[in-house]
């Protein structure tokens, strides 16, 4: 259930209506929105039925919330989120400005991942992404370097003003995670991974949560409930390509779930065509549609030399490459009538 309020309510007659619903043994969130302001309710409906709420003053209208997503869905809030990853003014994901996130696929060592970052950050990525911890297919492939590869991100940045994203595997790792960090990444693996998203929704720190690769985009939006039911409202939702019964690139890159997500949340979207497709060549192509399609960031791998990259050599852009899609991306921004 939602409750409407109307423009001109005064913070008594929020704080009252806030109290009703509470003392009944229902969670409430506020969101302040330009024009009004939205008292959203979770718990058990029947009971605020039962309550005549419309009368309370200060209340316009009460909506139920037919979709199994409360926090997560649009309704709920009188604004669009945007999350923010750093402390400059354009280290927001969400918003009118689209942002670039950029880095290797694995923290390999100190030097390479400082060039990158480096480079990226010239480029115009307003955020590093690097792999400590890496979730490989086989048990024998680099598995990241752990802590060693958390401290070169920090050292990253540092030397580049650019906030870290890198992923959590293991609700164990995530004190440790959570001491480097600016932002949490849950793998498209993870996603179905409750105990994970749960810990992670505790955290004080945003959460990029990725599709899973056979997840539908309700699966994706329950994930990112789990999330904002234990508290982080900071959610960036990313589409990553899913498997399909098409086999001529890794997965394929579902940019209707763009829009459809965009229509059903309030949370930013964001779009890795890099792991989506696994082939660097095609890489460009799909991140000018992905901003056409309405993404509100882009996460790229980047790698001074991918031939010998120790994992995901064949999707990561050259930094050259990637400095000169950047503008091609602001072209695509600027003729939809948004900033980059
Ligand atoms: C990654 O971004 O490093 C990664 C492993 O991606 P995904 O979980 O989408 O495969
Ligand atoms: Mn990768």
């Amino acid at each position: 259930m939602i409750i409407i309020t109307n423009p001109g309510i005064t913070q008594d007659q929020l704080d009252h209506i806030r109290e009703q619903v509470e003392a009944r043994g229902m969670r409430t969130r506020i969101t302040r929105g330009d024009k009004q302001t939205i008292i959203g309710c979770i718990g058990d409906d029947d009971v605020l039925r039962e309550m005549a709420l419309h009368r309370l003053p200060g209340v316009q209208s009460v909506v139920p919330v037919m979709k199994p997503y409360k926090l997560a869905s649009r309704q709920f809030s009188a604004c669009l989120t945007e999350v923010r990853v750093g402390d400059a003014p354009d280290q927001v994901i969400g918003g009118n400005a689209i942002a670039v996130i950029a880095g290797p696929c694995s923290v390999e060592n100190r030097d390479m991942l400082r060039e990158t970052a480096l480079s990226v950050r010239d480029a115009g990525a307003i955020m590093l992404r690097g792999g400590a911890f890496k979730p490989r297919t086989s048990p024998y492939s680099f598995q990241g370097l752990r802590e060693e590869g958390l401290r070169f991100l920090a050292e990253a940045r540092a030397t580049t003003g650019l906030p870290v994203v890198t992923e959590v595997m293991d609700p164990r790792d995530l004190p440790m995670i959570e001491k480097y960090a600016d932002c949490l990444q849950v793998g498209t693996r993870n996603m179905h991974n409750f105990s994970l998203l749960k810990e992670v929704g505790r955290s004080s720190l945003p959460v990029l949560l990725k599709r899973g690769f056979s997840a539908t985009i309700y699966d994706l939006i329950m994930s990112a409930e789990y999330i904002l039911n234990e508290g982080n409202s900071n959610v960036i939702l990313c589409e990553r390509g899913i498997r399909t019964f098409d086999n001529s690139a890794r997965y394929t890159l579902d940019l209707s779930a763009v829009p459809i997500l965009k229509s059903k949340t309030h949370l930013p979207v964001i779009v890795d065509p890099t792991h989506a497709l696994g082939l660097r060549e095609f890489v460009p192509q799909m991140s000018l549609a992905a901003v056409a399609a309405g993404a509100d960031a882009l996460m790229i791998e980047v790698h001074d030399s991918p031939e010998q990259a120790k994992s995901d050599g064949n999707q990561a852009l050259t930094p050259e490459i990637f400095a000169e899609l950047v503008p091609r991306l602001r072209g695509v921004a600027a003729a939809i009538g948004r900033e980059m």
